[in-house]
């Protein structure tokens, strides 16, 4: 069965650009080149060029027309410097540090969102290719996996390729704080420099060193529409359109989660653009949003959280702006995993809190 869908063109794309290379009236094809590290992702016609969503950003807008693509250029055997040049010049946001190992982080780590999961049943190979291309890009003689140890399909079929290619495939435990980096690289590389990456980087390195194709598609978990599923969606794609690729709403939405419950952040509308970080689109209906109530002193939120802190204290010191409290209870070593939120009973948002204090500590510093 596949497991990721499709969608169709939209009849729009919206894609911020740092530096526009077109100009209004301009026709484009996927994959040309329309910024500094912005490529497009449908064929059609720039329509508007304006700080949109972002009063600091320029976005592009394209009408969509027939789907023509440039021609892509592969590159033989590139060096590690080549890498280096065509991941940029292919837009894939990485940092590539000289490493001993490469983890990719192929748990979903966010409630909801299973493309992770998808990506790896379904391109396997590439996966694996992009992991020994980045190896190669950061001297690294050891390559990594991580996956969630309730994914044995996944084990299932990455096992055989993975040992033949030298892969380490770890299991870690099924819980959304395990993968952070930090964590990862502690639990894992013991003190070894480690690059630590995701398998949807992973696979857009593949593309674009041995297909010579840009980053312009992201694959998107939506949950919430008539039907859930992973869909393949162009950069700039309206959320509508995704949640169209599913069958559309399953009634009147009060509210779209990008990235995930625990830290992601509600839309107010499905106009908003697909980017390239974006990979679960979550629909909330009237009634299941639920009411913040009174801490209950159940300390859940204190037995998930993974650095050990009071996330309740630091919660409520910070709605009574008592930020001195906060700092004494190691407010600064919040990762904003956002564990503590999902469990906690009284729908506390106990993430928004804390990063609040920490703005207003930021300010005063
Ligand atoms: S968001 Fe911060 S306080 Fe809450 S569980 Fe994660 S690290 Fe702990
Ligand atoms: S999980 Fe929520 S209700 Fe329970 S102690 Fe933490 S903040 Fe309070």
């Amino acid at each position: 069965m596949k497991q990721i869908a499709v969608m169709k063109v939209p009849e729009r794309v919206v894609i911020p650009v740092t530096e526009p290379l077109v100009a209004i009236g301009d026709t484009v094809n996927v994959g040309q080149k329309i910024g500094e590290s912005e490529h497009s992702s449908v064929s059609g016609e720039v329509v508007e060029i304006s700080k949109l969503s972002n009063k600091n950003v320029l976005s592009l807008v394209i009408k969509t027309s027939e789907d023509l693509s440039i021609e892509f250029q592969p590159k033989e055997n590139p060096s590690p410097e080549g890498i280096k040049q065509i991941l940029k010049l292919a837009g894939i946001p990485i940092e590539l540090t000289p490493s001993e190992i490469v983890i990719l982080n192929g748990t979903d780590e966010k409630p909801y969102v299973t493309a992770n999961h998808a990506l790896m049943l379904e391109y396997l190979d590439e996966i694996l290719g992009g992991l020994k291309i980045l190896m190669k890009a950061t001297g690294a003689s050891r390559g990594v996996i991580v996956i969630c140890d309730s994914d044995s399909d996944v084990m299932g079929v990455m096992k055989a390729d993975a040992k033949e290619n030298e892969i380490e495939i770890i299991p870690s435990k099924t819980t959304y704080v395990q993968c952070t980096e930090d964590l990862m690289k502690n639990a894992i590389a013991k003190g070894s420099k480690a690059m630590v990456s995701n398998i949807g980087i992973a696979k857009a390195v593949y593309d674009a060193v041995f297909l010579g194709k840009p980053l312009i598609e992201a694959v998107v978990t939506v949950t919430g529409a008539k039907e859930s599923q992973n869909v393949l969606a162009r950069i700039g794609a309206p959320l509508r359109s995704l949640i169209e690729t599913c069958g559309g709403y399953e009634g009147e939405p009060e509210k779209i989660i990008v990235n995930g419950p625990m830290t992601g952040t509600a839309q107010y509308t499905d106009e908003v653009p697909v980017t390239k970080g974006t990979y679960g689109v979550l629909v909330q209906y009237d009634g299941t949003t639920g009411e913040i109530r009174p801490c209950i002193d159940c300390a859940r939120c204190v037995d998930v959280c993974p650095k050990d802190l009071l996330p309740n204290v630091l919660a409520i010191s910070a709605d009574h702006a008592r930020f001195d409290v906060c700092v004494t209870y190691r407010l600064k070593d919040c990762i904003e995993c956002g564990s503590c939120a999902y469990v906690c009973p009284s729908k506390i948002p106990i993430v928004q809190l804390i990063k609040y204090a920490k703005a207003e500590l930021e300010k005063k510093e």
